[in-house]
């Protein structure tokens, strides 16, 4: 028997997810599959979990991992993969994996059609924003730069604009599990295994339904960070380069005092050009250590292997 597991994110999303659910039903159920809904409630403060309850009385199909505090969205999804694999442990059950948001951005309608071509035989289905109704000009701006940077530091290459709407056949969920890095990026970790396969459907996302976007300007930050970081060491090469320039150029600046002084016989302090050059040398060192302390920092947590998370599987009772 085939079947499809949607694992759907949600960190405080209450009035979002009965919407959610009936949308899903409403486009999914169609399919003769059988079909699970895995909701990681990611230790949201409001009544998702109570939502959720609720709903799980009435659909079987629901199944809640519980998550005992908030861990961040990439964790979320993490915790809901390895409850798919750790389900199908001595299955040779034939499963795909759809992630999706909470929030009604990523349309049921696509993962219907996701789910058909899937039966037609792509293991690897992504989605790609031709636009984001959500996000203003700047917004759009940033990310453009982003995504420059970011592909201009990483090893490995990640697409533009491809929200975490997406999904994986069995094969690249088994690939995608023996990651077991504690930093986690989706985005980053799915191309290192592979894009090649990848068949693209492109949408525009809807504007959330309710609440209020979780990504912050910290959180952004954080996650660009951990981007650049985690699948290349370029930062830290570009250090070295940045150590020979300054070299080569201190060299220069000493040639041409001495040519000047010795030759031209002019004694120039030069008090606010030795400032300025100290002032941006200074800068670039405690940059480059802040660089370095990143990676020092992911060493740090990666080496004490903790659990990524904890929670409980909660199922209807009739299951
Ligand atoms: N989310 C989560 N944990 C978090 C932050 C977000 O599980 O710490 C979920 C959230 O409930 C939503 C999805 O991740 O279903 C995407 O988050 P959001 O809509 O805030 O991001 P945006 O669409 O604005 O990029
Ligand atoms: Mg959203």
């Amino acid at each position: 028997m085939k079947k499809i597991y949607l694992i759907i994110s949600a960190y405080n999303e209450e009035d979002n997810i009965p919407l959610l659910i009936e949308d899903l039903k409403k486009n999914i159920s169609s399919h003769e599959l059988n079909i699970e809904y895995v909701f990681v409630n990611d230790g949201s403060r409001d009544r998702t979990l109570e939502v959720l309850l609720e709903q799980q009385k009435e659909f079987q199909e629901i199944t809640i991992v519980n998550q005992n505090k908030n861990f961040g969205h990439e964790i979320a999804m993490t915790a809901g993969l390895n409850y798919v694999v750790s389900c199908n442990d001595n299955s040779d059950c034939k499963y795909a994996v759809i992630f999706m948001d909470a929030d009604l951005q990523h349309p049921p309608k696509i993962a219907a059609e996701m789910i058909e071509l899937w039966q037609s035989g792509k293991n690897l289905i992504l989605t790609q924003r031709t636009d984001n109704d959500d996000k203003g000009m700047r917004y759009k701006i940033l990310g453009n730069a982003y995504y420059w940077l970011l592909n201009f530091l990483s090893d490995v290459k990640i697409p533009k604009n491809m929200p975490d709407f997406r999904l994986l056949d069995k094969k690249y969920v088994l690939w995608i599990n023996q990651l077991n890095e504690s930093d986690r990026m989706f985005r980053g970790m799915l191309s290192l295994v592979g894009l090649k396969e990848a068949h693209i459907i492109p949408f525009v996302a809807p504007q959330r339904n309710a609440g209020k976007s979780k990504y912050n300007f910290w959180k952004l930050y954080k996650l660009a960070i951990d981007s650049m970081i985690q699948f290349s060491v370029k930062p830290l090469r570009l250090a070295t380069v940045f150590g020979f320039l300054g070299i080569l150029a201190s060299i220069g600046f000493l040639a041409y005092s001495i040519y000047n002084s010795w030759v031209n016989n002019e004694p120039k302090t030069g008090f606010l050009t030795l400032l300025s050059i100290m002032i941006f040398l200074s800068s670039l060192t405690i940059l480059f250590l802040g660089i370095i302390g990143e990676y020092i920092g992911r060493i740090h947590l990666e080496v004490k292997n903790r659990p990524l998370y904890f929670n409980e599987v909660i199922k209807n009772e009739n299951r």
